[in-house]
């Protein structure tokens, strides 16, 4: 596809951020041209319009970025999750933690947001380990949601070998050399 050189293009590398040795992939470049920002959105539509997706879950926050356009132009609803305390009404909610390179971090949703039988893709900015992504399709089987699949604009190559995403496929557009 000729169009993923100018999206890759479009991100920039931010060295040393936000911790020494690290290497940060940034969309807000992506979102800055407005050329390569809808194509990634076209991109995605053109793969689940017809999917029978009713459901786009956005993981925070840079899934919030591209989710709500896809599920406009796709038919779906936007259901987005959430770091911890950050959704309103305590008992509503469900959680599913997991693990970082340091500590743990979690990911809530909102109970009735999502009803059981619904299939859903899930879309992130990028996928490292594969363990944000787990912990969103767990949250998802959880509430008896089908996860299709989980899309992502950026996918680290590095990793790729050690990704685990419960039998989940990866729809990733570019993998930065
Ligand atoms: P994983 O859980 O190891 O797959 O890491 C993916 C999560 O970390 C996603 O929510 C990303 O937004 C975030 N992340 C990790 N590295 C980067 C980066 O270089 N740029 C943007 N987001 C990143």
């Amino acid at each position: 596809d000729p169009r993923l050189q100018a999206i890759s293009d479009a991100i920039r590398v931010v060295p040393h951020f936000p911790k020494p040795g690290i290497m940060f992939q940034d969309i807000t470049t992506l979102l800055l041209d407005h050329k390569a920002f809808k194509d990634t959105v076209d991109i995605f539509v053109d793969r689940y319009r017809d999917m029978d997706i009713s459901v786009v879950a956005g993981v925070e926050a840079r899934g919030f970025m591209f989710g709500p356009s896809i599920a406009l132009a796709i038919g779906a609803k936007f259901v987005p999750l959430r770091k911890p305390r950050k959704l309103p009404g305590t008992g509503e909610v469900i959680a599913e933690a997991y693990d970082l390179e340091y500590g743990s971090d979690c990911l809530e949703m909102h109970v009735g947001a999502v009803q059981p039988g619904e299939r859903v893709i899930v879309i992130d900015d990028l996928v490292a380990t594969g363990g944000t992504l787990s912990a969103a399709i767990r949250l998802l089987e959880r509430v008896g949601a089908q996860v299709v699949e989980c899309a992502c604009v950026i996918g680290l190559r590095e990793v790729k070998g050690q990704r685990r995403l419960n039998g989940k496929p990866l729809y990733i557009l570019v993998e930065p050399r």
